[in-house]
């Protein structure tokens, strides 16, 4: 599709994405917006020029200050809407199309328009699901000779997070403090985490209710599943290590995750879908699936300093998963958990099977026995104060490119 709007072939906007995000447009305030190469467009603006008159849509229907309403509609309406979108933006369609007036109404430069958290996000569940990480941590904080647990094979393992301090991309975080015990000490003493990680994941937001009670089956999955957005689950490893027995991870976790502002759709990255790995032994019924349930999404994590260039640290591939997002669904739900528009639930860390793909600094540099080198010659065995950790993700294949912007977090030194 080729659009009179300029976008550029690296963008991770192409007509074929169309992803949907809160903006704070001038002189209209919290609007829903997509995005085609460096233009916002505002749909409040569209709807005031009569275009979604016919799906029933007012004006009143896009200034939001949140999606949940929006994604409660469906994603058979959303389809719909990113259809018009196509067709007003597209070169061959557009003889009917009043350029000047959408121009005046609706289209922003990207620069001018601050992109806002996008959801109102009730729970959060992270997940553990790929294979290389787990066992990476698991040779790190326990025994190498049995990283993975017996139930990882069996159960896509995840735990409740905290929705509250999920922010969006842009946000500055500070350094987190809390209880840290020195390896050779025999008593806990309260700091500064000095070992701020990053967690490089994707998440996938809720679009549909299940009633409690309910449950969801892989093959039902994706129609709850309204689409994704890269997340940056930041994590506190030194005080991870010393809280995370018995009940798994609490405030190393819980003081901010950052996400992409934008949500793109399932529809955006059905080109991109692919087999997942092989799962030995076989699981449960409740499990199995028909299909592939897998995307190919290149992920990448920068890190850059204060002064001086960005780094890249990792490339990773959402396609490493061994659980997929219909497994995990499933299996959250096969208890009768009801799922709310808006949820979100976290990948885990996505790590590849060689050191350049792995999703935490952590597993880069081997809980900081390997530094890495940035380009000023300074190491990093984790996150310093005034860095920014960029995440970065896209699919792209036979000149189709549909990306997922960044996902940006400056780390501030602790309060
Ligand atoms: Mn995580």
């Amino acid at each position: 599709m080729k659009s009179w709007i300029d976008i550029k072939t690296d963008s991770d906007f192409s007509l074929d994405n169309i992803p949907f995000g809160i903006g704070l447009i001038p002189g209209s305030g919290k609007c829903i917006c997509t995005r085609i190469g460096d233009t916002i467009v505002d749909l409040a603006g569209m709807a005031s020029l009569g275009y979604f008159d016919h799906l029933g849509f007012k004006i009143s229907d896009f200034e939001k200050p949140v999606m949940n309403d929006f994604i409660a509609k469906g994603k058979k309406t959303a389809c719909r809407v990113r259809t018009i979108i196509q067709e007003t933006f597209t070169t061959d369609f557009c003889s009917g199309t009043d350029i000047s007036l959408l121009k005046q109404k609706a289209l922003h430069n990207a620069s001018d328009i601050p992109m806002l958290m996008p959801l109102q996000v009730g729970d959060y569940t992270d997940f553990y699901s790929s294979i290389e990480h787990a066992t990476n941590v698991g040779i790190m904080f326990r025994d190498p000779a049995n990283a993975l647990l017996p139930n990882w094979r069996h159960i896509p393992v995840g735990y409740h997070g905290r929705a509250s301090s999920i922010v969006v991309s842009g946000t500055e975080i500070h350094r987190p403090k809390g209880q840290i015990k020195p390896a050779h000490a025999d008593a806990p003493v309260f700091s500064q985490t000095m070992q701020l990680d990053f967690e490089l994941e994707t998440a996938f937001v809720i679009g549909k209710e299940n009633p409690l009670g309910d449950n969801i089956s892989t093959a039902e999955a994706e129609d709850y599943i309204f689409g994704m957005v890269l997340f940056n689950d930041l994590s506190a490893r030194d005080i991870q290590s010393w809280e995370y027995v018995p009940l798994g991870p609490f405030l190393s976790k819980n003081f901010a995750s950052v996400i992409s502002p934008w949500i793109v759709v399932m529809d955006a990255i059905e080109p991109f879908r692919c087999k997942g790995p092989e799962q030995q032994p076989e699981v449960l019924p409740y499990l199995q699936f028909e299909g592939d349930h897998n995307f190919d999404i290149n992920l990448e994590v920068a890190l850059k300093p204060e002064k001086g260039k960005e780094a890249s640290v990792c490339k990773s591939n959402f396609k490493y998963m061994y659980w997929n997002m219909s497994q995990q669904l499933a299996h959250h739900t096969i208890n009768g958990c009801n799922m709310r528009i808006g949820d979100l639930c976290g990948s885990g860390t996505i790590s590849g099977s060689d050191a350049g793909s792995f999703g935490s600094m952590l597993e880069i540099t081997w809980k900081g026995t390997k530094p890495f080198t940035m380009p000023d010659g300074s190491e990093r065995k984790f996150i310093n104060d005034n860095d920014t950790v960029i995440m970065r993700g896209f699919c792209e294949k036979e000149g189709l490119r549909v990306g997922f912007g960044d996902a940006v977090v400056k780390i501030l030194p602790a309060k």
